[in-house]
């Protein structure tokens, strides 16, 4: 075969004979780009990279007939006999040590797949901005002789720069000082002969770390606790991947259980990976890892790119052994896991919204198992994914039924909000406000869960039914106070109400709908001795409000809590003796799969916040269905029960976890194009599904979206199920393969969404 370029033989002509190879062969560098083409592509590696260019470093590569210069990344590379299409060639090499190692390519690549995202947009999410981005922090690595001796004799000019590797030094003064080109360099090092010596580079600052608060171990644990901790400690010992879920309510001592395990894996040398939702990344529980372990490395939304590269600097060296943070934790570049921790594994912020849209769950899995190392979930309402899992035997469940301490679960009491008696006072029925009063009378806190802020959450005109919405969403405008000013809560456009109603001119503008706003105004003007605080959203605006307000709480500053679901997560109260759902079905009639089982996680979790403490306490839940099995599971403290109920629905339906769901929204400016795209797609969808020979396989829709107008575009969406994921990927993969998508529509693909507006 001819040499394709000429040119190329007088390059290997000056090669050192022991180097000596066919021309023919070469290195070939498989690399994926961040946006654009989707398919990976190969280049070669030209002689001067080659020590370089390796899997999980980025690389400049030509594209197009232009030959642009992109960066990409390389995930593969392979010597020998390069194919007979000639090749361009890698430009240059970005990093100077991979930023991804050999799993987490694996695990981008298989996430691509999982939750039908491009790969480049999978790796540029698993690497924090700020390691991308790290230009003023790049690493210039120095080297020194290894002393190992050679297994030929070095050419004169390898010896010179073995010579002035004496001393650390970078590549480039390497090569200066023995007055030859960076690829002698290169070669030793691939040989060997030169290692790296360590770093020259300034690390900026880690993020302060607060004296953390002392927080006792307890001498033992309870039998319970003990059986979990034993379930963790024996695949951890083994060196086994296992999963395991802590199913216990809040307060029966799962935490304490996690810290153990943690201990018994840096004790083992190892690290830990700890994921929390980001709601629950408060002083407070990073006190309690940070007394019990010193160092933590603590990734929460708040750091800056250069701040959370300091600490992915950390934890790649080993240096920092605990990591506690949100769903992007899970990243971590850990070498030497040994246990990865997910707490409240029900919620659905492990769920990324926006692409790649992975589940952190499932992504943790993968990692324990490839790194051979258990999982730990923890819950008192797991999802239904993970309780169908214990179920069927794939992972392990270990109960723990009881509070530590022996504390009761508060008797529970469901106010029938279709009886007119209910709502003769407005928002707190009469039930409500008794048990707000006994508990204050008893020395006791409050907290009243809404799950909907704002004053109110639409305004009327009486005469005419007129409801004031958003110019750019098809959602009616909640009214904020003060200021009168009406918010949209899918785009927050802020629009100024006016007095009369705009259709008919009648000055007959009514609210309806209460939202947090009115109701800590009606709790203060009920109560008026306590002392109130809200929390949602709209109070938590700045930083650290929300430690602040649960600070006080805890202080006993406050009397009542009125919030949205922010104050049922995770929070550890004693004195809190009543706890008030105002209405517990406001979520309940979405159109949701999981509807009912979010409704019953969020009123089993509010209600397990009262009566913590030796007071007792007790629970009052207005709904206007008492006799939905999600409420009626809940009001017993019976979340199995529930789930027992459901369970059997999903698997009719073939909804997770006994099926797979791909949801496809699709927006435009122009209605038409919207419901005209959806269709298109549809119709090939069905098509497929038709061809597949898979008889579970349907197609829903196509439908407005349940917000059927966002931010000026028009919003379809529809779905697709069927039994098997992978084959259900597949087909709507091969459907809308090759699909030209018209100019004014944009559509994006969510796989098992847990969102559905
Ligand atoms: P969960 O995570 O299930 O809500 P925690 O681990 O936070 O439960 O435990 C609740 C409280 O009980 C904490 O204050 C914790 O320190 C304490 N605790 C946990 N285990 C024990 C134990 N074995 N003995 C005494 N106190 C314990
Ligand atoms: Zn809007």
């Amino acid at each position: 075969m001819a040499h394709q370029h000429t040119g190329q033989r007088d390059l290997f002509e000056h090669r050192p004979a022991w180097e000596e190879d066919d021309a023919r062969q070469g290195i070939v560098a498989t690399v994926v780009l961040p946006e654009g083409i989707d398919k990976p592509l190969d280049y070669l590696v030209p002689e001067r990279l080659a020590g370089e260019v390796e899997p999980g470093r980025r690389v400049v590569v030509p594209l197009g007939r232009a030959n642009r210069r992109c960066l990409a990344y390389c995930v593969a590379t392979r010597g020998g006999e390069l194919p007979a299409v000639p090749l361009k060639e890698v430009i240059g090499v970005e990093d100077s040590a991979p930023l991804l190692s050999a799993r987490m390519l694996d695990l981008t690549k298989w996430m691509a797949e999982r939750w039908m995202a491009r790969w480049g947009e999978v790796l540029e999410a698993v690497l924090p901005a700020g390691v991308r981005l790290a230009r003023g922090v790049r690493r210039e690595p120095l080297l020194v002789a290894s002393g190992v001796s050679p297994t030929r004799p070095p050419t004169a000019i390898q010896a010179r720069v073995l010579a002035a590797a004496a001393a650390p030094a970078t590549a480039a003064d390497l090569a200066r000082q023995a007055e030859c080109g960076r690829a002698v360099v290169n070669r030793l090092l691939a040989a060997g002969l030169l290692v790296d010596a360590g770093s020259r580079e300034r690390e900026p600052g880690r993020p302060a770390e607060r004296v953390p608060l002392p927080h006792h171990r307890p001498g033992t644990l309870s039998p319970a606790q003990q059986a979990a901790l034993d379930a963790i400690l024996d695949p951890l010992r083994a060196g086994r991947h296992e999963t395991v879920l802590l199913f216990g309510v809040t307060g029966s001592g799962k935490t304490e259980v996690y810290l153990q395990a943690v201990e018994e894996t840096l004790a083992q040398g190892r690290q830990a990976i700890v994921l929390v939702p980001e709601i629950s990344l408060t002083p407070q529980t990073c006190d309690r890892f940070r007394s019990r372990f010193g160092t933590v490395a603590v990734l929460h939304s708040h750091l800056t790119p250069a701040e959370r590269h300091a600490e992915w600097r950390e934890i790649a060296s080993g240096r920092v052994a605990v990591v506690v943070g949100a769903r992007s934790a899970v990243f971590a570049p850990t070498p030497r896991l040994g246990l990865i921790v997910i707490d409240e594994e029900h919620e659905t912020s492990f769920k990324q919204a926006t692409a790649p849209r992975y589940h952190a769950r499932d992504v943790a899995e993968w990692i324990a198992r490839s790194a051979g190392v258990p999982l730990v979930l923890g819950s008192a309402t797991p999802s239904l994914e993970t309780f169908a899992r214990c179920l069927d035997g794939s992972w392990r469940m270990c109960r723990l039924p009881d509070r530590v301490g022996g504390s009761q679960l508060p008797a529970v009491i469901t106010v029938d909000l279709r009886d007119a008696r209910s709502r003769s006072r407005g928002v707190l029925s009469p039930r409500l406000v008794a048990g707000i009063n006994w508990a204050l009378s008893s020395g006791g806190q409050v907290m009243l869960l809404l799950n909907r802020r704002g004053f109110a959450t639409h305004v009327q005109c009486r005469a005419c039914g007129h409801t004031a919405r958003c110019d750019q969403c098809d959602l009616a405008l909640t009214l904020h106070q003060p200021g009168n000013r009406g918010i949209c809560h899918g785009c927050g456009l802020i629009a100024r109400l006016p007095g009369d109603c705009p259709e008919c001119k009648a000055p007959q503008l009514v609210q309806r709908g209460t939202g947090t706003q009115k109701l800590e105004e009606q709790v203060r003007s009920s109560f008026p001795g306590a002392r109130v605080a809200r929390m949602d959203t709209d109070t938590m605006r700045t930083r650290g409000s929300h430690e602040r307000t649960l600070d006080a709480f805890r202080a006993r500053e406050l009397d009542i809590l009125v919030g949205t679901q922010m104050i049922a997560k995770g929070l550890d109260f004693p004195d809190v003796m009543l706890v008030g759902v105002v209405n517990a079905d406001a979520a309940l009639h979405l159109a949701d799969f999981r509807a009912a089982e979010r409704t019953c996680q969020l009123v089993t979790q509010v209600a397990g916040r009262s009566g913590r403490g030796a007071a007792g306490g007790r629970v009052v839940v207005q709904t206007a269905t008492p006799d939905h099995p999600a409420i009626r599971s809940a009001a017993r403290h019976d979340y199995e029960s529930f789930v027992r109920h459901e369970l059997p629905i999903r698997e009719a339906l073939l909804y997770p976890p006994y099926g797979s769901v791909v949801r496809i929204v699709v927006r435009s400016h122009l209605e038409e194009a919207a419901s005209a795209w959806a269709g298109t797609l549809v119709a090939r969808l069905r098509a497929a599904a038709a061809g597949a020979g898979d008889a579970t396989l349907r197609v829903l829709g196509p439908a407005p979206a349940p917000i059927a107008r966002l931010r000026d575009r028009f919003r379809w969406h529809l779905q697709m199920h069927g039994a098997d994921g992978a084959r259900l990927r597949e087909v709507v993969r091969e459907a809308t393969a090759g699909l030209k998508t018209p100019a004014e529509v944009a559509w994006i693909v969510d796989v098992d969404p847990v969102e559905m507006l």
